[in-house]
């Protein structure tokens, strides 16, 4: 009996403690989010409450971003492709506004970008969202949208775009934020500030950041000094280069232009390694 209890003990003593080796906190495990698209972080601090007008947090199970209600556009979005979230929906074209911003805000309509000389450029792609009709509807909500020069859309930045999912067809799982800064692009009927009766914004430039992990678990903690992440800022003109890989830049330089930190779920001494370093790496 005396044994037999002593062995119960021993046994919950155990089992207590293989349980504690298991929750040791992680450096970086209070940092995770749960939503897999802030896996990297919150640029801007960005905020659910309205008061916060010009950096909502707006988080749809496809993606998430930081929207504007003065300039009717969002600051960043940020979103994981993996094989998860590709597959064989088509293309919806649903362009919609965005139902869920607060009900005194301006909502941009698909007919807002009509005749601006700017595409409806998509933040997180269409193409990165086939996995359902539902998932690749969500990426034509209005608040998904920036004013993008044509040429921007539809050669530099479709290859980037290309390109990542090719990655993700070679194995890869990519962390994407998009964003943009600054007012003023040349679209097909030249330059503009504004569009919609000066109701939305036309960025100056379009930024993105792709980190590049092969595909895995415990995504966060896989990241590295040897990661590869892709920077790239570009000019939001017609006449821009198709080649994405000529404005290659650093995470650095993309955060002293919006004042935004990257990539912040990472810690410091990482971030300033990765943060400073320009890719090289192949471009097709
Ligand atoms: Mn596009
Ligand atoms: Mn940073």
């Amino acid at each position: 009996m005396r044994h037999q209890s002593l062995f119960i003990v021993i046994f919950v003593l155990l089992l207590t403690g293989c349980k504690q080796t298991e929750v040791v906190p992680n450096k970086r495990q209070g940092l995770i989010s749960e939503n897999e698209h802030l896996t990297l972080g919150n640029p801007s601090n960005a905020t659910v409450d309205p008061s916060n007008y010009n950096n909502f947090l707006l988080e749809k199970p496809q993606y998430v971003l930081s929207y504007s209600r003065d300039t009717s556009i969002p600051n960043w979005v940020s979103w994981h492709v993996s094989t998860d979230w590709l597959g064989s929906a088509p293309r919806q074209d649903d362009f919609k506004a965005d139902e869920s911003l607060p009900g005194d805000w301006f909502r941009v309509s698909p007919g807002s970008y009509t005749s601006s000389g700017f595409d409806r450029g998509h933040n997180c792609p269409s193409a990165d969202r086939t996995r359902s009709q539902e998932d690749n509807s969500a990426t034509f909500l209005m608040t998904n949208m920036i004013p993008q020069a044509p040429d921007n859309n539809r050669n530099t930045w479709a290859n980037l775009e290309e390109y990542t999912r090719s990655l993700v067809e070679q194995g890869q799982e990519v962390y994407v934020i998009m964003g943009n800064y600054g007012s003023g692009g040349t679209g097909s009927n030249g330059f503009a500030r504004t569009i919609d009766d000066g109701r939305i914004r036309v960025p100056k430039q379009i930024w993105k950041v792709l980190v590049i992990l092969p595909e895995g678990n415990d995504d966060l903690n896989r990241i590295s000094a040897n990661t590869r992440v892709i920077a790239v800022d570009t000019p939001n003109s017609n006449g821009v280069n198709s080649d994405w890989s000529l404005y290659r830049t650093s995470v650095d330089a993309i955060e002293k232009a919006t004042g935004y930190d990257l990539l912040s779920s990472l810690p410091e001494d990482l971030q300033q390694v990765l943060e400073a370093n320009i890719d090289k790496g192949p471009t097709q």
